[in-house]
């Protein structure tokens, strides 16, 4: 499998100033990855420029990924918050495009928060609308969209890969993908190797998380069902390492994905653990006999 293999920032850093991303990308870069995932949420907060001069010194690439806010939730029936919504997406596209990423996923299609409803179908019709016009613009910029499955304390609208799936079908954009995520797999979807062999060929990134998002082979996700059905259906897109405690705070993103506890305070022994316990269960999944 010769899938890129990716680290999340929030691995390194809070936050992304000059400095800041100088640090992630450096111990990134370090440690083997061929890239980082830079959250977007604030895309005014990343200078793209300095980022892209940055990515060329340490010879790595970057994604991008962000989830929107009840504020700007294009899931909506408010067309003052969808139009918000929009707004921030496009900008989170420039700024990707302009760090050199060609890639943007995650809680694009709704906010990343828990509802207190189920999602609507005006809401989700307005969702749809905007994506198939912002695929529209990445397309032009050879940006691929991704849509994150996350579970149900995240999200109304996609919760499994397969909702994913029908949802990307009614857009009729053929630059948007399937995103799934082992931790929330692990959370909502009945049998992982048949939620990975329906996604196929839409599928096209995968976050690697623990089940409790902490250091992978300490929790109770079936990694090795998950990298041989990966195997299986020859997915060659990235393969990106996600974990979050407490030592890292991002004010924006921790809260919303709940980071409360401690689940590791060194950074760099996280990511050299799961480069190699990544690299080791893919090269497994074909060596099979
Ligand atoms: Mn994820």
């Amino acid at each position: 499998m010769k899938n890129k293999i990716g680290v999340h920032a929030l691995v390194w850093v809070g936050g992304w100033s000059e400095t800041e991303s100088e640090r992630a990308i450096a111990a990134t870069a370090a440690c083997g990855y061929d890239l980082i995932e830079v959250p977007l949420l604030d895309p005014g907060a990343v200078d793209p420029e300095v980022t892209a001069r940055q990515l060329e010194s340490h010879g790595i690439e970057a994604t991008t990924s962000l989830g929107l806010s009840f504020d700007t939730d294009i899931s909506s029936t408010d067309p003052d918050a969808v139009a918000r919504g929009e707004a921030l997406l496009n900008d989170a596209l420039s700024v990707a495009r302009d760090m050199g990423s060609k890639y943007l996923g995650g809680v694009l299609f709704s906010a990343l928060n828990k509802y207190p409803a189920p999602a609507t179908a005006e809401g989700r019709r307005n969702s749809i609308e905007v994506l198939a016009r912002l695929a529209e613009k990445a397309k032009a910029s050879g940006i691929t969209l991704g849509l994150e499955a996350v579970n149900r304390y995240e999200s109304n609208l996609i919760n499994t890969g397969a909702q994913a799936a029908d949802f990307i079908k009614e857009t009729g954009s053929d630059n948007i993908k399937v995103h799934l995520d082992s931790y929330h797999m692990n959370i909502e979807e009945g049998d992982l190797a048949a939620s990975i062999k329906a996604c196929g060929d839409m599928l096209g990134y995968f976050h690697v998380g623990e089940s409790h998002r902490g250091y992978l082979g300490t929790g109770t996700v079936d990694f090795r069902t998950i990298f041989r059905n990966l195997a299986d259906i020859g997915f060659t897109g990235t393969i990106t390492f996600e974990s979050f405690s407490s030592a890292v705070v991002d004010p924006n993103l921790s809260t919303a994905l709940a980071v409360w506890r401690n689940l590791w305070s060194d950074g760099e022994d996280l990511a050299r653990h799961a480069k190699s316990f990544m690299d080791s269960e893919l090269y497994a999944a074909t060596q099979r006999v």
